[in-house]
């Protein structure tokens, strides 16, 4: 007998993961997303005409310290070794990203070591007068100067998050190192990979579970929601309440896709750090997938914009009227029983598909926790605000 009945909306990370967990748990879960395919944002897809493994919705690696997110992921999919090396283009250069010593040495033609270069970087270019960055640009100028700030970050952030770095919080470019050696991996997690077969195939196999229904071009809404005994909900927060307060703001992408004989770029993710660049990088999808060999290539412009009402919402923006607006929201959801808000869009949070697992988990954990103790499920399982 099945110990209820569920709805997972969204057939991305949140939905599967949460969905097939509590279908392990006995429950009868039905998982709807509005799209034509599963897998979220994460969705990729062969390319009919090259064979390459498309990133439909841009580009994603798997990237973590969580051991048990690691395992979890392995145990759908065969994860084969993927290191991201970003290389930008400033000046009429291309340089090596994260900024490491080969970036600073070809930057400022110099042969500096590591010793050398990070005392250079901190006596001659670091603005030492900065003590608590709160900025961006402050966190730039504080770390890395402002010949670096101006020839890599400045365009680009103008263009990603379309205002000034000055308005925007430290945070966001505290996700990028700045090494002293000739690491030129982007990120810093002990795990590192990408899916054998894209991430819409190890998807499939999480929702794979004889107690879970999966209906696509499917859309929810609020009237759906007493036909189950609790509802996942990994739509936009402020569309579960039909935008009754206003808008959160977001960021989208618009993608130009082009294709290409050969080899476009040479690598996977080519950053454009001007201004005067309309889009901010350009992504050549063979390259996620090195172990595989295509003489036809596809490739993403991208190009990043408010989100308007209809566009796909990709990057919160969480400035201080979003936050003040998300607190409001949060406070309806709080007030309403029998959903749980959760991922990207329900929490209103960018997070990377590992986090976005790890609190899947533990949504799961915490609902079939409150379940047992009889008392009612939390709006959230992780606070947005
Ligand atoms: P989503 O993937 O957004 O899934 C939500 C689903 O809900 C969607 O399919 C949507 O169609 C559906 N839905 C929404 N509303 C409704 C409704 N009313 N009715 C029915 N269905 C609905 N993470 C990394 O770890 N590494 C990366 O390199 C990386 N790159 C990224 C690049 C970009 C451009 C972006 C935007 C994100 C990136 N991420 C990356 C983050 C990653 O995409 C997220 O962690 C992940 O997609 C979150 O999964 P989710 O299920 O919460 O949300
Ligand atoms: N960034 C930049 N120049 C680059 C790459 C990144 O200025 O070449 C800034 C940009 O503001 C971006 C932030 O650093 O939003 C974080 O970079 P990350 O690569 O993590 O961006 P995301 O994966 O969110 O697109």
């Amino acid at each position: 007998m099945s110990a209820g009945k569920l709805l997972m909306v969204g057939a991305g990370l949140s939905g599967a993961v949460i969905g097939r967990r509590l279908a392990e748990a006995g429950y009868e879960v039905t998982v709807v997303d509005s799209r034509t395919h599963i897998g979220g944002n994460c969705h990729t897809e062969r390319d009919s005409d090259t064979g390459v493994m498309v990133h439909v919705y841009g580009p994603h690696i798997f990237h973590t310290d969580d051991a048990e997110v690691w395992s979890y992921v392995n145990t759908y999919e065969t994860f084969l070794p993927y290191k991201n090396r970003v290389k930008t283009t400033s000046r009429g250069q291309v340089f090596s990203l994260p900024v490491n010593l080969h970036t600073i040495n070809q930057f400022f033609d110099k042969t500096l070591r590591p010793d050398e270069a990070r005392a250079f970087i901190t006596e001659q270019q670091a603005d030492t007068s900065i003590t608590d960055p709160q900025s961006f640009e402050e966190q730039a100028l504080r770390f890395v100067g402002k010949d670096l700030y101006e020839a890599f970050f400045k365009g680009y952030t103008i263009k990603q998050w379309g205002c000034q770095p000055s308005e925007l919080p430290a945070s966001i470019l505290k996700r990028l190192p700045v090494r002293f050696n000739y690491d030129d991996n982007y990120f810093f997690h002990k795990y590192q990979g990408m899916p054998e077969n894209g991430y819409t195939a190890m998807i499939g196999k999480i929702l794979d579970h004889p107690g879970i229904t999966v209906k696509l071009e499917t859309v929810f809404d609020r009237a759906q929601a007493d036909q189950y005994d609790h509802v996942f909900y990994s739509g936009a927060l402020d569309g579960y309440f039909c935008y009754e307060l206003g808008r959160l703001g977001y960021r989208t992408l618009d993608f130009e896709r082009f294709t290409y004989d050969g080899d476009y770029q040479g690598c996977a993710v080519m950053n454009y750090g001007e201004e005067d660049v309309p889009y901010t990088r350009i992504t050549e999808h063979k390259h996620f997938s090195p172990w595989e060999d295509h003489q036809g290539s596809v490739c993403y412009r991208e190009f990043a914009r408010a989100a308007e009402p209809g566009d796909i919402p990709y990057y919160p923006i969480r400035q201080v009227a979003e936050k003040a607006l998300l607190g409001d929201y949060v406070k309806l959801a709080e007030a309403t029983r029998g959903v749980t808000f959760v991922g990207r869009l329900g929490t209103y949070r960018y997070l990377d598909m590992d986090v976005t697992i790890r609190e899947a988990l533990d949504t799961a954990h915490g609902f079939l926790d409150c379940i047992e103790r009889g008392v009612p499920v939390p709006a959230f399982c992780v606070s947005p605000v």
